[in-house]
């Protein structure tokens, strides 16, 4: 556990140095935008076959994710809940709705250069928050997830999954309006409200839209 915890503080302060940590910075540079699917197919069967963490004792399926695999927007949530954990696909249920029409509302959609993950890839039971152990197990499979998309740009939705993806233990507000980096790669980074969240508290949306016309217009400038 300790070692999962050290292992996960060490990809922050690298990735806050800048530092590669799986691929020299040239060779990364260098490599194709999309790897073979074959790539993806490993991936997937690791990720199906799992047991770096407990969860997959009570998973019914992991949840590697959906959409375009050469997107150039990666959304990544929490982890799967209920539904996701019944069909296997992530943002299914209520939230999942809610997600796709933030998406639309920027004219995206589910498969049409978006790619949808999650910072767990198993359900935790009662959809309690990961804890930093579960989280460092699975953090390497997204990390390969984004090696393979290439995504220009990260948002990330909620709480959890900004922590996570950017080592803080700020509240979400804060972190808001701002573009961040994610990983070797520095992959731009912006944060929004998750849509669960929106949910409970919908006289947040009007800032989730403004977090949403403030990513389509950094996406635009970082073509
Ligand atoms: N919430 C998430 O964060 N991810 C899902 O896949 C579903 C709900």
């Amino acid at each position: 556990m300790a070692e999962s915890g050290d292992s996960l503080r060490r990809h922050h302060y690298l990735a806050a140095l800048g530092i590669e940590e799986w691929l020299p910075r040239r060779v990364a540079a260098a490599a194709p935008k999309a790897e073979p699917a074959q790539a993806w197919q490993h991936l997937a069967d690791d990720v199906a076959r799992c047991t770096r963490c407990e969860l997959h004792r009570t998973r019914t399926r992991a949840v590697l994710g959906v959409g375009d695999p050469h997107a150039q927007w990666l959304v990544v949530g929490e982890a799967p809940g209920a539904e996701e954990d019944r069909q296997g696909e992530p943002f299914v249920g209520r939230a999942g709705q809610l997600l796709d029409a933030m998406l639309r509302a920027i004219g995206l959609g589910r498969g049409h250069n978006v790619y949808i993950a999650n910072i767990l890839k198993s359900r935790p039971p009662g959809n309690r928050d990961p804890s930093a152990a579960e989280v460092a197990a699975c953090l390497p499979y997204l990390e390969r997830q984004i090696e393979l998309i290439r995504p220009r740009l990260i948002l990330a939705v909620g709480r959890i999954a900004m922590q996570n993806l950017l080592g803080t233990p700020s509240s979400l507000g804060p972190m808001r309006g701002q573009v961040h980096q994610f990983g070797g790669l520095k992959t731009p980074l912006i944060v929004t409200y998750h849509p669960a969240y929106l949910l409970r508290k919908p006289e947040d949306k009007r800032k989730a839209w403004e977090d949403l016309k403030f990513a389509r217009k950094e996406f635009e400038r970082l073509a």
